[in-house]
């Protein structure tokens, strides 16, 4: 029997699919109601090798390419994206469980967004320098790494496929990509996209596997620079292999991330913000502003604004088009989720609304309820831990300088947000605090055209804009002599 969403085979290399039934078995399940939708298999050692092998042959041959060639393919691969935005979106809340009210505005699009971006820079983003030295001179190029790995989570499959493969082609490189074991469908078609607008073979090939797998690529001895969205703890572990080598790293890491409001803030953006950094994609985003400061004398109509729309937030099946929470995306995620509110209910937290498991869905889904913890403080796990899961923590605090101390007082440092209507104050606070990427009076917007990245434990590195063409390339120095050589010997 085919399974609902069943690919040709578990890996994409050197222009086409690949199946190595040797490598253990990973089972794609949808969220929503557990079934199993497609049967993969992890790459084996001769896989890997396979796939690096056609990155390795194939790379000197696009990087020679003028980068309007290069930007013209990768442009035509965005547009292919877009035609194809309703089934892309459909596989996409397949593998992830995340409604297709999300998936059709904010996936494959924010995919199309980076090869449409990088597409149209690569002309003019790599351009060197002309340094003059009083008759000698030097000039720079941006040159490309070669190989790169791209190393997966499951949160936003399509879009970190993209965020990585774009600006790392753009610049002449080539990719072996790894998703994450959970969601290992969408990688595959923006592969095979890719290689329909024109791709030439070799340049962006997909592998399949879990942990075990990773190390494979991260020690590999051909592989430049490895870019990684994933956990701290698997960050340590990915930047300590890689530097065994001395490999270029970008860690795209998690975080814990405040969002402050201020009393004179307008109440509904406000509660509008934190539930779209909180309850967006099922809570499961690496950037969410999940320890919500409140200040004190907006506190009571805070909650009261945020129980009322948290509780109308529509839960249930992710291919209705009204829904707006799916499930979360796997079981494992969801029990970790229900025992960080366990904590918080025992800790002493307050809690508002949710805290439990809907009753309105199937029960072999993996829902959670969209949760608001109160009276949240400082040492309270659910205040200090990243949950990744549709969980709010709301703290209140009284002055600007005591909240920025407590807005910083974590290891991560991935994004930060204010709200206020005083713009001097806004700008004197996301000074102080200790973030990648801020947002002032919105949250959680990451167009291609900002850099995107973390500080502290949050990662290093960027993705998006101009700044990833340098995370994806390096420079080359060349001092031309103009007379004859003055050696004192
Ligand atoms: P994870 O760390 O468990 O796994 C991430 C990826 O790394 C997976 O593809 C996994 O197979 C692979 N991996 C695991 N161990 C490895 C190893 N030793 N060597 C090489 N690869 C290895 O993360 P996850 O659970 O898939 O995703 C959730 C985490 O990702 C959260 O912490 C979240 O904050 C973070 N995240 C960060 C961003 C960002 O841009 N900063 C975006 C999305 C998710």
């Amino acid at each position: 029997m085919t399974l609902k969403a069943q690919p040709k085979a578990s890996h994409f290399i050197d222009g086409e699919y690949v199946e190595d039934e040797a490598g253990s078995v990973i089972e794609s399940i949808y969220p929503a109601t557990g079934e199993v939708i497609a049967r993969l298999h992890a790459a084996t050692p001769a896989i890997v090798e396979k796939a690096i092998a056609a990155a390795k042959r194939a790379q000197p041959k696009w990087a020679a390419m003028s980068p309007t060639a290069r930007g013209r393919i990768l442009k035509r691969a965005a547009d292919l994206i877009r035609e194809r935005n309703r089934e892309l979106s459909e596989l996409e809340t397949l593998d992830t469980g995340k409604p297709i009210q999300e998936t059709i505005v904010a996936d494959p699009t924010s995919g199309a967004d980076s090869f449409e971006f990088f597409g149209g820079i690569a002309a003019a983003g790599l351009n060197g320098s002309y340094i003059p030295l009083g008759g000698d001179f030097a000039y720079t190029k941006r040159v490309p790494l070669g190989v790169c790995v791209g190393i997966g989570a499951w949160n936003y499959p399509q879009q970190i496929a993209c965020w990585k493969g774009a600006p790392a082609l753009a610049a002449g490189n080539a990719m072996v990509f790894k998703p994450s074991e959970n969601t290992p469908l969408g990688a595959l078609a923006i592969a095979e996209i890719l290689h329909e607008a024109g791709l030439p073979k070799g340049l962006y090939n997909v592998i399949q596997g879990d942990r075990e797998t990773g190390p494979l690529l991260v020690n590999h001895p051909d592989v430049a620079k490895v870019s990684l969205t994933g956990s701290v703890p698997t960050g340590r572990k990915v930047a300590a292999a890689a530097a065994g080598s001395l490999k270029h790293v970008t860690m795209e890491l998690g975080g814990k991330s405040p969002l402050v409001v201020f009393d004179d803030a307008d109440i509904d953006s406000a509660v509008g913000g934190a539930m779209l950094g909180n309850f967006y994609s099922t809570g499961q985003v690496c950037s969410n502003g999940t320890r919500v400061f409140v200040q004190r004398k907006i506190k009571a109509e805070f909650l009261k604004r945020l129980k009322a729309r948290t509780e109308a937030i529509a839960i249930g099946d992710p291919m209705d088009e009204s829904t707006q929470l799916g499930p979360m995306v796997s079981w494992a995620q969801r029990d970790k989720v229900l025992s960080y509110i366990e904590k918080g209910k025992a800790e002493g937290a307050t809690l508002i609304t949710g805290g439990g498991i809907p009753n309105n869905v199937s029960g072999e889904g993996y829902y959670v309820q969209p949760t608001v913890f109160a009276n949240v403080t400082d040492e309270m796990t659910i205040a200090r831990e990243e949950i990744f899961g549709p969980v709010m923590c709301v703290l209140d605090f009284d002055d600007e300088a005591e909240v920025i101390a407590r807005g910083n007082a974590t290891e991560f440092g991935l994004s930060a947000g204010v709200f206020t209507a005083d713009l001097t104050r806004a700008h004197r606070v996301v000074d102080q605090l200790e973030a990648g990427t801020l947002w002032i009076n919105t949250y959680n917007l990451c167009p291609v055209e900002i850099p995107f990245g973390g500080s502290k434990q949050s990662g290093f590195g960027r993705e998006n804009s101009l700044a990833a063409l340098e995370h994806y390339s390096e420079l080359k120095t060349v001092y031309v002599g103009m007379g004859p050589v003055q050696a004192p010997y």
